[in-house]
């Protein structure tokens, strides 16, 4: 099987090329942030207790957070493998991964990281805003503060999968086409 997290700030990218990449390799995308939205549009007592964190920018408690990935992943495993977007997003989460596809026999194959300054971030989420009306892609300052809180909380994920030698990152500027091409080329070299 194959076990990738693609990573990167907020806006970066991930939705759009995990998309991809799953197609590709015939991975089972997981997105945390769509199935928060899933649980926040069903009004599940789940995505109550998850909307005040998203709105003001901040991370849902790991606990909550883990739980829900864990109950996605165990409901799918007649798959090639899994892709990973928006998860982990701390240490612990890490680590719970880890535990968890130890269990199961498997471990993570990848991180690729996504890298986009940090004013381009703020632009797209700002510019994706106006269609996508998510509370946390309207307003500049809960987008800075969800770029702070990648900063301390989870860019020590993409160190804690360094130490196992997994880590990757390529640029995630340039057109959707190009970014696709720099992540495929990457995979296909190391898979
Ligand atoms: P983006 O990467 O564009 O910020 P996401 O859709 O990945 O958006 O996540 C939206 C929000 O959902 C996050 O700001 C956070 O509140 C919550 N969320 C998503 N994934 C996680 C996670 N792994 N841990 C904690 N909170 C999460």
């Amino acid at each position: 099987m194959i076990n990738l997290i693609l990573f990167g700030p907020p806006g970066s990218g991930k939705g759009t090329q995990a998309a991809f990449i799953a197609n590709k390799y015939n991975l089972l995308h997981i997105s945390t942030g769509d199935l928060f939205r899933y649980e926040l549009s069903n009004n599940t007592e789940l995505g109550q207790r998850a909307r005040a964190y998203m709105d003001q920018g901040m991370l849902v408690p790991d606990s909550l957070t883990i739980e829900m990935l864990k109950n996605k992943v165990l409901s799918h495993p007649d798959t090639d493998g899994y892709i990973f977007d928006g998860f982990p997003r701390t240490i612990p989460q890490a680590e719970a991964l880890d535990t968890m596809l130890a269990e199961m026999n498997q471990s993570i194959s990848a991180l690729v990281a996504l890298e986009v300054p940090d004013e381009e971030i703020v632009e797209r989420i700002l510019l994706r805003g106006q269609s996508s009306l998510r509370a946390d892609d309207l307003n500049e300052e809960i987008i800075r503060k969800r770029i702070s809180v990648y900063q301390a909380e989870t860019s020590p994920v993409f160190e804690y999968y360094s130490l196992q030698n997994k880590s990757h990152s390529v640029s995630g500027l340039g057109t959707i086409e190009e970014i696709t091409q720099r992540l495929s080329n990457l995979l296909d070299n190391m898979l």
